[in-house]
């Protein structure tokens, strides 16, 4: 039963372009309507009609903990006895900065913004404002969020809706974008050449996980450093999704590469809108009011935004969050192994740590290309027979799955129970 969900998204859609304020939810990808939430908890969703579901998507990335965990609830109601927003600076801001440094020591010095896509945005500022440099150069099918120079080739929602890149971007924009495939070492090294001491910036997700899931294969992030570090370029990781997520240093920590830039976003905030980003102290003081870069946001550092990621950053050091999800990931892991070789259909999975993501296609995939193979009818037949069973993945192929510490490994094995029944009847 989903009446009352329909006749929501039925109002929503005369009166919010599309019905959503976020593409991704519009279930396009899979031939459907999204549901309306009534109230999330733990590891579980209920929607307006009282269907329960399993959810393993947990608000894109920031619920690590789960749905609505008490202590950064009651973070937020404490913060917010004390005030709303100020305008002024306030202790928390302070606190969230020092943790941001002390758990990432490649920041030096951070900026808290309110979006993902803030975040991004600055760091191509301060790139371009530090270097006086005005190409970038990005990869296929990473998603930086929808910032006019990065909407170029990009995956997540521009992807699923099949237009990776966006009207209403400049030509000049896009012809300062350099957008190559992931993974292709020669052809960062001849973009490089070819546009000798022009090249601001190389941004990527060290993890892409907005085309799928896939990995950066061996060495393919120290040479990106090495490359920059020759070509006088800034490295950029867009940790917005992985940070603090894979390991509390994020994936420069797996992968001990050291970026310039950094970007956060999602799990720093504990489900309220935050980014963040930092980086050298040298290149961040280029920002005002110290230097020329000019970066601003009447809301940034938000006491509300701080006293739930702050409560949700130390909770998830407290439990050791990240050996937990490890465990969970694992035991998940299994079950979808075991599940994808009895079924008839080819399927490659993919996971680190809390992330993973089923592509429906066979061999390696290492790149959009990779990615681009998989059978989507496929996968959206398998989307919704999980939804139906009460199990809900991220509605597109091109999107990654997240597993909270709220998830029992009773509700693992329900799902691995769902996904052994669905692949086997697919
Ligand atoms: C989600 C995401 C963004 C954008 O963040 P918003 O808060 O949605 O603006 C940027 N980069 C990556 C890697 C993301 O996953």
């Amino acid at each position: 039963m989903t009446s009352r969900s329909f006749e929501l998204f039925a109002a929503a859609q005369k009166r919010i372009p599309g019905g959503v304020n976020s593409p991704v939810r519009a279930f396009r990808h899979v031939g459907a309507e999204p549901f309306f939430v009534e109230c999330a908890r733990g590891a579980k969703i209920w929607d307006v009609d009282g269907n329960e579901y399993i959810d393993y998507i947990g608000s894109w990335g920031p619920a690590i903990l789960g749905h609505a965990p008490k202590l950064v609830v009651d973070a937020v109601r404490e913060a917010a006895t004390r005030g709303l927003s100020f305008g002024i600076p306030n202790p928390l801001e302070v606190e969230m900065a020092e943790l941001i440094c002390a758990w990432m020591p490649s920041i030096e010095k951070a900026r808290m913004v309110n979006s993902g896509t803030e975040a991004t945005m600055s760091c191509i500022r301060l790139a371009r404002g530090f270097t006086g440099r005005d190409k970038i150069i990005k990869f296929d099918g990473c998603y930086h969020g929808h910032v006019d120079a990065l909407l170029v080739k990009t995956g997540s929602g521009a992807l699923t809706h099949g237009r990776p890149d966006s009207a209403g971007v400049p030509q000049a924009f896009v012809d300062l974008t350099v957008s190559l495939p992931f993974n292709d070492v020669e052809l960062v090294r001849k973009a490089f050449r070819e546009n000798k001491n022009e090249i601001a910036a190389v941004i990527l997700e060290p993890i892409p996980a907005n085309a799928g899931l896939y990995f950066p294969q061996k060495n393919f992030l120290s040479i990106l450093r090495d490359e920059c570090t020759r070509h006088g370029a800034l490295l950029i990781f867009d940790e917005v999704m992985t940070g603090f997520r894979i390991a509390r240093g994020g994936a420069q920590e797996i992968y001990g590469v050291t970026p310039d830039l950094t970007a956060l976003g999602k799990v720093i905030g504990g489900g309220l809108p935050v980014g963040a980003f930092g980086g050298r102290a040298e290149i961040m003081d280029q920002l005002s009011p110290d230097g020329p870069v000019y970066q601003a946001g009447t809301l940034s550092g938000n006491p509300l935004a701080m006293a739930a990621g702050l409560a949700q950053l130390r909770e998830l050091e407290r439990i050791n969050g990240w050996k937990l999800l490890e465990q969970l990931g694992g035991q998940f892991e299994k079950f979808a192994r075991d599940a994808i070789a009895k079924a008839k259909i080819e399927i490659t999975f993919h996971r680190i740590g809390s992330m993973f993501c089923l592509f429906f296609a066979r061999g390696r995939i290492v790149d959009l290309g990779g990615a681009q193979r998989s059978d989507l009818k496929m996968f959206s037949k398998f989307f919704h027979t999980c939804l139906q069973q009460g199990v809900y993945f991220a509605p597109s192929q091109f999107e990654t799955s997240f597993i909270s510490t709220a998830h029992t490994s009773k509700d693992i094995e329900r799902t691995g129970a769902v996904i052994h029944k669905v692949l086997a009847e697919l």
